[in-house]
């Protein structure tokens, strides 16, 4: 079963003020998860320890996640996966640091939130803070390695698959899940990939530790493997920079990205480029990284300047989307060319292959044709020649849509420009 074609109008808030002026929040594919992330609950390990018994684990395997089908993720409960995880809340946290023993190896385990929808489940909890309810659901990684877990790990996979339909999806971008299932494998995802690359600390190379369940990672200053006896007294690790200040703490790493869907002066035409190993006629709106010390406005003239030559002058924020492969945001904005800055020039960065002018209707009927991804053949019904354009799971598609349904234009004349599609 495919999911239904993906629409941003998933935003639940009513019509206000704010709608009224900038109209409906765009909802982007792999944003609007389901779940309440109590982010102050993560260090919790009261929390933590009540929770697990209840909750549903989505497991990844080299970062594929686990499905029950082509739409839907497949979760796995606590008895399935105890053994494999064992009791990694049984201390507090700042106990669990101090009794790091590099040579004991631990599957990465990260919360991911609660479910407060959830009709199946009766979980509740209450602390300090509150009273909180809901499924509760991690992510486990279940990737093979070699050493003490091996075993355990190859048991979990090959167990969880043996559920009808059940499979680790080798996906290379995933946009086919239903959107909640998508938002949850997005943060899911990019949290794994952080974990598996920062298990050394950056400032001294010594091993690190997950803490925050699984959403930060430190750089513990003990090694119980370094202690002849367990009566010795703990054994110091070398002074380490990341163990001062504010800065003693590891976060998951966010790179800002920026996508612009770029006009011409008059508001007639959209710039749009493609690079040399996209598929023929598959073009996108540009994008870059949004580098230190850089405003976002800034970010999107150097990079529209850098690859296509235009001089861009008022930017505006649209929207935003974040895309797990591995950790970017993509914030999307709506630039207008300066007037004496729309010559296309590609010498300055190799990066395109092609950048033009295209005219809003054009883009408007390629829009209204069927799309999908770059990696798939082009769509039922294409025709050779034809513009390929990004599918609406895209933020690209979407700031190029705002553009069609005359986003720069003044309120009169949207109602317009809407009432011709
Ligand atoms: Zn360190």
């Amino acid at each position: 079963m495919e999911a239904p074609p993906y629409s941003s109008e998933g935003a639940e808030y009513p019509d206000s003020m704010l709608s009224r002026k900038f109209g409906r929040e765009v909802v982007n594919y792999f944003s609007g998860s389901p779940l309440n992330r109590v982010s102050f609950l993560r260090s919790n390990t009261s929390f933590l320890r009540a929770a697990l018994p209840a909750s549903r684990f989505l497991l990844l395997r080299g970062l594929d996640p686990l499905a029950s089908s082509k739409t839907n993720l497949g979760w796995v409960k606590y008895d399935s996966v105890s053994s494999l995880i064992g009791k990694p809340y049984d201390l507090d946290e700042e106990k669990t640091i101090e009794a790091f023993d590099s040579r004991v190896s631990a599957p990465t385990l990260i919360f991911l939130g609660l479910d407060e929808k959830a009709t199946d489940s009766t979980f509740e909890y209450s602390g300090a803070g509150g009273n909180y309810k809901g499924q509760p659901f991690f992510a486990l990684d279940v990737s093979p390695k070699e050493g003490e877990l091996k075993e355990k790990l190859e048991k979990v996979a090959e167990e969880a698959v043996k559920e009808p339909g059940y499979e680790f999806r080798k996906v290379r971008i995933d946009l086919s899940l239903v959107p909640g299932d998508a938002a949850i494998l997005a943060h899911a995802r990019s949290l794994m990939d952080w974990n598996s690359r920062n298990q050394f600390c950056a400032a001294c190379g010594g091993r690190t530790i997950s803490v925050h369940a699984g959403t930060k990672r430190t750089c513990p200053p003990f090694d119980k493997a370094f202690q002849k006896s367990p009566n010795d007294a703990s054994f110091e690790r070398p002074p380490c920079v990341s163990r001062k200040g504010v800065h003693n703490i590891a976060f998951p790493r966010t790179d800002p990205t920026v996508i612009m869907a770029i006009l011409n002066a008059a508001g007639t035409h959209l710039l749009l480029g493609r690079q040399r190993r996209w598929p023929p006629n598959f073009y996108s709106t540009l994008a870059g990284f949004c580098e230190p010390a850089e405003s976002l406005e800034e970010a999107v003239r150097r990079e529209t300047w850098e690859e296509s030559g235009v001089r861009v002058g008022r930017v505006v924020i649209h929207s935003t989307q974040p895309w797990p492969y591995p950790n970017n945001l993509m914030i999307g904005a709506v630039g207008e060319a300066l007037p004496d800055g729309e010559k296309i020039e590609l010498n300055h960065d190799p990066e395109l292959q092609d950048a033009q002018w295209f005219p809003i209707e054009k883009v408007k009927a390629a829009l209204e044709a069927p799309q999908n991804g770059l990696h798939d053949a082009p769509p039922e019904g294409y025709k050779e020649g034809d513009l390929r354009l990004p599918p609406a799971t895209a933020i690209a598609h979407q700031l190029m849509l705002a553009v069609a349904n005359g986003f720069h234009l003044p309120s009169s004349e949207v109602a317009a420009t809407a009432a011709k599609i």
